[in-house]
């Protein structure tokens, strides 16, 4: 009988080359419940996907979908917004979670756009990260979704899995995407993430599980033999005996 991954599974050590096998295991399955994963927040260009992106911490997608239509009809730009002013981004965003905070920051952000780079999102880490409201979260997603370079993006979801999966033992999001970017191919790295939050959304949801009603776990854990897939994901040089986490 499955125990309660969120807490037996986290006790079990496996080396890296477990967990390299059941991390391929994991990328054949969600490659063929979700394809063809897409970020799933409304935006224009690189700057309302920042700003949605920002705006989606503590808020889901949905509800960031509602709320950007009329505040990018105002503000589609950094100028624009920058001249719009929190009080009105918070009239536009106040369904939100943390919505005053956000409308402070989202005026703040857009006025260093304006003043340090020209009106243009920047395409690194450390601009992106340097400006208010932006974390490491939002910069890999604005990353590797705008700007295709290879990023993890840790949110709850992929967090939580991670544990539940035995995939990381990470005590914090750093430690988690180090282990996650240890076990999948470079160019997979944003697509991998998406899926996971895919699957975390439809099944694996943070109210806790009897190890028992997915597929995934059902067959990792040995209620059911882990079957073939008709089609693996290749990953180059896997599995690997040794896993030093990648940055
Ligand atoms: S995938 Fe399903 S069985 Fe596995 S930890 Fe998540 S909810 Fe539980």
């Amino acid at each position: 009988m499955l125990a309660k991954p969120s807490s037996d599974l986290s006790l079990t050590m496996l080396n890296q080359a477990e967990k390299k096998e059941r991390a391929q295991f994991i990328l054949n399955w969600l490659s063929e419940k979700y394809p063809d994963p897409k970020a799933p927040l409304d935006h224009e260009d690189a700057f309302t996907f920042l700003v949605a992106v920002a705006l989606s911490a503590q808020t889901t997608d949905a509800r960031v979908n509602l709320v950007t239509p009329a505040l990018f009809r105002e503000a589609n730009t950094p100028k624009k917004m920058a001249s719009l002013g929190a009080p009105r981004i918070l009239h536009h965003i106040k369904t939100c979670g943390l919505a005053p905070t956000k409308a402070k920051n989202l005026e703040k952000m857009s006025k260093i756009l304006c003043e340090k780079f020209g009106g243009i999102v920047p395409d690194n880490f450390e601009d992106l990260e340097s400006l208010p409201g932006v974390g490491h979260k939002t910069a890999s997603v604005v990353m590797s979704q705008v700007f295709n370079v290879p990023a993890f993006p840790v949110d709850t979801h992929v967090f939580r899995i991670a544990k539940r999966w035995k995939l990381s033992r990470g005590r914090s999001v750093e430690e988690t995407e180090a282990d996650l970017k240890a076990l999948f191919q470079k160019e997979l790295w944003s697509k991998v993430s998406l899926q996971i939050i895919f699957y975390g959304r439809e099944f694996c949801t943070a109210r806790g599980c009897d190890g028992h009603a997915c597929p995934i776990c059902s067959q990792l854990n040995g209620t059911q033999a882990p079957r073939a897939r008709s089609r693996p994901v290749k990953q180059k040089n896997s599995p690997r005996k040794t896993g030093t986490p990648s940055r």
